[in-house]
């Protein structure tokens, strides 16, 4: 079950957290994978990792908010590995900030990276995935993305681009079913990575945080990559325009 050999899989963000775990989890299960990153330096380890445990990677610069980078990434992939089957969409920033001091520049950024950015990868891979007529884009959204989801204070600009990736998502996976791509999202809840880690949550509003997560405790990466590489694998057939949340029950309760 959910073996990929062969697959080849880009995963944008990849030089640290999840994206990182993603890359790895992808390439165990026998993907080549086109580790990219908006800071090539911090790919560099994830590619080495993966080619000394005997798979196959290579480490491309990619910053997803500007459309060249995009489209010259994706080109090099294709030269090197010779076609696309799974996209990971993973870069994302949270940067905290009360919405009334929330400045145009800032609200942009944050669209531009973690909304526009994953449209215009997802739009590319499709160009691709469409030609063999398989594909799964697997969007990364947030359990902080509103309706079944949550808000989040001094995240208006997160949460707009994360509940936009659902929408977005629910449409892309219809207008792509035809070609055989199936488009999905994950949500995970907080998960132990340089994001929340930067964003230097206080010990009380930790306990209070962990009091609220049925499983008591924040989520390791790896446990996100596992729905990873089970949304890109073959026996995920069925499964598109779906939103799975990796939350420790976070939601349940
Ligand atoms: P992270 O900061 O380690 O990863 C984000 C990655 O995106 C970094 O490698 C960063 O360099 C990269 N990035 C930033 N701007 C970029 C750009 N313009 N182009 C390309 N790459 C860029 O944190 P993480 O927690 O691993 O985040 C991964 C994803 O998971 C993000 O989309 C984040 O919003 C989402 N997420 C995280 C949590 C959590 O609790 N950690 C929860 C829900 C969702």
């Amino acid at each position: 079950m959910f073996e990929l050999k062969d697959k080849i899989a880009l995963v944008t963000g990849a030089g640290s957290g999840m994206g990182r775990t993603h890359a790895l989890a992808l390439a165990s299960q026998g993907t080549k994978v086109a580790v990219t990153g908006i800071d090539e330096s911090k790919c560099i380890p994830v590619v080495e990792e993966i080619k000394t445990k005997g798979g196959e990677a290579i480490c491309l610069k990619l910053d997803v908010s500007d459309k060249a980078s995009v489209d010259a990434a994706f080109d090099e992939t294709i030269k090197q590995f010779g076609r696309l089957d799974i996209l990971v969409n993973n870069a994302g920033i949270y940067v905290p900030k009360p919405a009334l001091e929330l400045t145009e520049e800032e609200w942009d950024r944050t669209i531009d990276i973690n909304l526009k950015g994953q449209f215009f990868c997802a739009q590319r891979a499709a160009k691709e995935m469409m030609k063999n007529k398989w594909g799964r884009i697997i969007n990364i959204s947030s359990i902080a993305s509103g309706q079944i989801g949550i808000g989040m204070a001094e995240g208006a600009h997160y949460t707009a681009s994360k509940g936009g990736i659902i929408g977005m998502t629910e449409t892309l996976a219809i207008e792509w079913a035809p070609f055989g791509i199936n488009v999905n999202v994950i949500g995970p809840g907080a998960i132990d990575t340089p994001m929340v880690q930067a964003a230097q949550i206080p010990k009380e509003a930790m306990s209070a945080l962990l009091a609220g997560i049925p499983l008591k405790r924040i989520g390791r990466p790896e446990e996100v990559s596992a729905m990873v590489v089970f949304l890109a694998s073959e026996e995920a057939s069925y499964i598109t325009g779906a939103t799975f949340y990796v939350d420790g029950g976070w939601l349940a309760s």
